[in-house]
C-alpha cells in the first residue's frame, strides 16, 4: 500500500500555494504559516496527491468536498483566532479546517452530520498529532449546548439562514463566520455578539459551498 509522506516536492508546492493565497489578498501571516505547516494531501485520496496544492476544492466522498484553500484561509482570517479560543466548527468533512484552527492554538470542537466521514476521521493517523480536537457526530443546527458558549463559530457549509441556536451559543464579544445563501451562492458574513446579545453583521465576498442540511446521515446513508 502506498503511504502518505510529506516530501520535499509537497513542501515546495505548498510554499507556492501560500504565495498565491497572499497574492489573492490573504494577509494574516499566522494563517499562512499554519496552512504552510499542514500537508493538505494527507486529507485527500491518494489519487489527488499531485494536485492537492492547487487552489481548488476536491471530493472527499459522500458527495462532500474539502474546501478550497483560499476559502479556508479567508474564513480563518475573518475569525481572528487567538491561542486558547474555544472554537465550534460546523462541517468537519476532511478535518483540514479543524487542523488549521488547532495549529493556531484554538481549542476545537467540530461537528459532522455524515457518519461515514465522522468514522473515517477516527482512523486518520495524522489527527493523532492534534489530540485536543474534539469530534462530534451530530446536526450542526443544534450546535453543542453542553460545551457552549464559544469564542468563535465557523460554519463550513452553505447555511439557509443564521441558525438561532448557534447565535445563542456565542459568547458576548464572540464572532461567527458563516456563508449564508443569497440567490445561487453564499454571502460570507461575520457576526459579532454584543453585550446586549444582539448581533452586528459585516458582509464580505460571495462563495460557493455544499449545503448545510438538517439532521444526521447514518452509516447506511439514511437520514435520521
Ligand atoms: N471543513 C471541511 C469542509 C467540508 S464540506 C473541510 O475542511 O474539509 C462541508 C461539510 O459540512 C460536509 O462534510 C457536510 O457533510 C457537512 N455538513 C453539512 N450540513 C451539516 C450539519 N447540519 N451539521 C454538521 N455537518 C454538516
Amino acid at each position: 500500500m502506498k503511504k502518505y509522506e510529506d516530501e520535499y516536492r509537497h513542501k515546495g508546492l505548498r510554499r507556492r500555494l501560500m504565495i498565491s493565497l497572499q497574492e489573492k489578498g490573504i494577509s494574516d501571516q499566522s494563517v499562512l504559516e499554519a496552512m504552510g505547516n499542514i500537508p493538505r494531501h494527507f486529507f485527500m485520496d491518494l489519487a489527488f496527491d499531485q494536485i492537492a496544492y492547487e487552489d481548488r476544492a476536491f471530493p472527499i466522498g459522500e458527495g462532500q468536498t474539502i474546501s478550497q484553500p483560499y476559502t479556508v484561509a479567508y474564513q480563518t482570517q475573518l475569525l481572528e483566532i487567538k491561542p486558547f479560543d474555544k472554537v465550534l466548527e460546523i462541517g468537519t468533512g476532511s478535518a483540514y479546517q479543524s487542523v488549521v484552527l488547532a495549529e493556531l492554538g484554538a481549542q476545537v470542537f467540530t461537528i459532522e452530520r455524515q457518519r461515514k466521514l465522522f468514522d473515517r476521521n477516527k482512523s486518520f493517523q495524522y489527527l493523532k498529532k492534534y489530540p485536543g480536537i474534539k469530534f462530534f457526530y451530530g446536526d450542526g443546527f443544534e450546535g453543542l449546548p453542553t460545551y457552549a458558549p464559544f469564542d468563535k463559530i465557523i460554519v463550513t457549509a452553505a447555511a439557509p439562514q443564521i441558525p438561532p441556536k448557534l447565535a445563542e451559543q456565542l459568547k458576548p464579544g464572540g464572532k461567527m463566520v458563516i456563508p449564508v445563501d443569497e440567490h445561487h451562492s453564499q454571502r460570507m458574513l461575520r457576526l459579532t455578539k454584543q453585550t446586549d446579545d444582539t448581533l452586528t453583521e459585516e458582509r464580505f465576498d460571495l462563495f460557493s459551498f455544499v449545503p448545510m442540511l438538517e439532521g444526521r446521515v447514518n452509516g447506511n446513508g439514511n437520514n435520521q
